[in-house]
């Protein structure tokens, strides 16, 4: 079992599979000048199973697929086969804007998926097609609807920011009210290549203040230990709202999760720049119990919170979220 230095069991890993994204989101990265990654610098899959397993092997029971998009990276479906079936992992859950998914739903559900996180900032074509650089909503919409035609528990992940989008906080909570769907707000993170754009922040409070003005009957749900959203219910929506406090961290005191990004990089937190390289000692022994003590050593040493993760790192964060995994 991992524990780390603060008395928090990890059980959970997000394990970004590729840095290459199909769309691109401004708030995530610039137009031109992300320079994506060449492949021998990714985990391979095999590489990706070895190091689950030993994971597993040390507690981790649930992994998230994310990316980039996770979804452009060929023989995704291979590696979820052989991910699902790792003994003592739970459960799989997916990250992905929904573009290329829709046909790929009835064999998600067959494998066992848990749980997809849809990425949709808006419901309005144009306003989507602003704001990814890319005019794919009606690809995206056909995903949701496949993915609540086979029943796959499924949240929706909207970033807001002001000026921006905030206009589609209300039409986003709209869908909660026929769909049975989680629709969560993201406060922005400055991870986009050039750091936060503070003039659009919209924080969590001002996100709950906007859906309780039209909503008044809005109510607190408990959530699970482990959340990072808050969760409300309205009454007669089938589904449910949240909003997530990513910049004001305010959940780091539960954290259960590690991340690895596409190139093996381990962060014990999203706002650290990396504790340990996978990727090479994976590459370099063969033997996977040196590896597994490496791996429970560093969290003899994890930071307390987001914060002072940020505040021990060698440089400010401004790096794209598709190069860590969202
Ligand atoms: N491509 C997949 C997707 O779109 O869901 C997975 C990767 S994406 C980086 C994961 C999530 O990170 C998305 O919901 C995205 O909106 C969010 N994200 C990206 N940049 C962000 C930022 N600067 N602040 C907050 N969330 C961000």
């Amino acid at each position: 079992m991992l524990i780390d230095n603060h008395g928090r069991p990890i059980t959970y890993l997000r394990l970004a599979v590729t840095d290459r994204c199909n769309l691109r989101c401004f708030y995530c990265m610039p137009e031109e000048g992300i320079s994506f990654l060449p492949k021998p610098h990714l985990l391979t899959f095999e590489e990706m199973l070895r190091m689950v397993r030993m994971m597993a092997e040390l507690g981790i029971k649930k992994v998230r697929i994310t990316g980039g998009e996770p979804f452009v990276r060929k023989e995704l479906m291979s590696f979820l086969r052989a991910l699902v079936a790792i003994p003592g992992i739970e459960k799989v859950n997916i990250t992905t804007n929904g573009v290329l998914t829709e046909h790929l739903v009835p064999e998600l559900k067959a494998l066992g998926i848990s749980s997809i996180n849809l990425s949709l900032d808006t419901l309005d074509r144009e306003r989507f097609k602003e704001m990814t650089r890319r005019d794919e909503l009606p690809n995206v919409l056909r995903t949701l609807d496949a993915l609540l035609e086979h029943e796959i528990d499924t949240k929706i992940n909207a970033v807001v920011m002001a000026g921006k989008n905030d206009q589609d906080i209300l039409p986003l909570v709209g869908l909660s009210e026929k769909m049975p769907v989680s629709v969560r707000f993201i406060e922005e993170m400055p991870f986009n290549g050039s750091g936060l754009n503070e003039t659009a922040f919209m924080s969590y409070h001002k996100i709950i203040d906007i859906i309780k003005e039209a909503h008044p009957s809005l109510a607190k749900l408990k959530d699970a230990a482990s959340s990072t959203s808050y969760n409300y219910s309205i009454p007669n929506h089938l589904g449910n709202v949240g909003v997530i406090a990513a910049y004001s961290r305010t959940f780091c005191g539960t954290c259960n999760r590690i991340r690895v990004t596409p190139t093996g990089t381990l962060k014990t937190c999203l706002y650290d720049d990396g504790v340990l390289n996978i990727r090479d000692l994976l590459r370099s022994s063969t033997d996977d119990v040196a590896i597994k003590e490496t791996l429970t050593q560093v969290f003899t040493n994890r930071h307390k919170d987001g914060f002072e993760a940020e505040a021990n790192r060698k440089s400010i964060v401004t790096e794209s979220m598709t190069t860590i995994g969202g």
